[in-house]
């Protein structure tokens, strides 16, 4: 005779069921989530910080034009991204009062946002007055002074230089690179870059790389977010020697740029040209060279997310990435 099943062994079977149903249901792969949903996009300078400057144009305004393109660029390749500007309008962001407060501004409003890349655009400098300059040369000796203290002298003369420097860079924030494979980073020398900008008023200042917060931050940007950077830079700088520009490759840094490592997320400043040439500021300042230097940025970061999704492997990272650079015509 069947013993007739109680209420409560009832209730226990709908429950032991429920569960069930909730384990299977965790079974189930999730959808595979966007590796980009969020893209920080962070025009360099601004406001009272004017930057470098070329011979009619700053580059404040020349990173503003680029990033608010490059922004419109990549809401129109993939509209499920979420675009965050640091600045929109000619502002320190925040409408901080120094630049080291820009900076932490920046860093804390990538983070806030939940960004998944961090990408800084920048107009660079060779370090000489904009177009050309006057230099010194020596043209032959003089003897100075009488006897013992006869000396020989050069004599100088003046000529103007042309401002030839060209080209692009990006940079990342320095870290170990043991590990990364197929990446390879031009080891350079900081101050043979001549123009080498410091963001903030003074590199020491804007972070303090002592704290342990600033440690914390280092380690988890070497763990998680270098290899992407670096990644993500070589991609931009391939894109760059594709369309004709000359290119000084991915270079990584720490003085000036901890606005990189400070951001929780894969980080790139790039140098979109220089302002010091008179044809690349003509360039960087013209319509068709902003939507240039966007096209590749965005044809880059297809690249990249294709590289982050499992897609698309092989293809770029055969072509030995971050290797010779070709010299094009600008
Ligand atoms: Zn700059």
């Amino acid at each position: 005779m069947m013993k007739r099943p109680s209420i409560l062994k009832i209730a226990h079977l709908l429950i032991c069921l429920g569960a069930a149903c909730t384990i299977t249901s965790f079974n189930v792969p999730p959808r595979q989530k966007a590796a980009l949903r969020t893209i920080i996009i962070d025009p360099g300078h601004g406001g009272f910080d004017p930057g470098t400057h070329g011979l009619f144009s700053q580059e404040k305004d020349v990173a503003l034009a680029i990033s608010l393109k490059l922004g419109k660029a990549i809401q129109d390749a993939f509209p499920d991204m979420k675009i965050v500007y640091t600045r929109t309008t000619d502002i320190m962001p925040g409408n901080m009062p120094t630049k080291n407060a820009g900076l932490h501004y920046r860093a804390e409003l990538a983070n806030k946002s939940h960004g998944d890349l961090f990408i800084c655009i920048h107009g660079n400098s060779d370090g000489h007055a904009p177009g050309r300059y006057l230099a010194k040369r020596i043209t032959g000796y003089k003897y100075v002074g009488k006897g013992k203290r006869r000396r020989k002298r050069p004599i100088y003369e003046s000529y103007w230089k042309t401002n030839t420097r060209v080209g692009t860079g990006s940079y990342i924030w320095k870290a170990d690179r043991s590990g990364i494979k197929g990446i390879s980073i031009n080891q350079r020398d900081e101050d043979s870059t001549g123009g080498v900008e410091e963001m903030g008023d003074s590199s020491s200042e804007a972070f303090d790389m002592a704290s342990p917060e600033a440690r914390i931050r280092a380690q988890l940007y070497e763990k998680k977010f270098f290899a992407n950077s670096a990644l993500f830079a070589t991609l931009v700088e391939d894109e760059f020697v594709k369309a004709g520009r000359h290119s000084d490759g991915v270079m990584q840094r720490d003085e000036g740029i901890q606005v990189l490592q400070a951001t929780g997320m894969p980080s790139v400043l790039i140098e979109t040209g220089f302002l010091t040439n008179k044809e690349e500021e003509i360039y960087l300042n013209s319509e068709d060279g902003q939507n240039e230097i966007v096209r590749d940025i965005v044809d880059a970061l297809k690249t990249y997310k294709d590289r982050l999704e499992g897609r698309g492997q092989g293809d770029s990272s055969s072509r030995g990435v971050g290797g010779p650079r070709a010299t094009g015509r600008r």
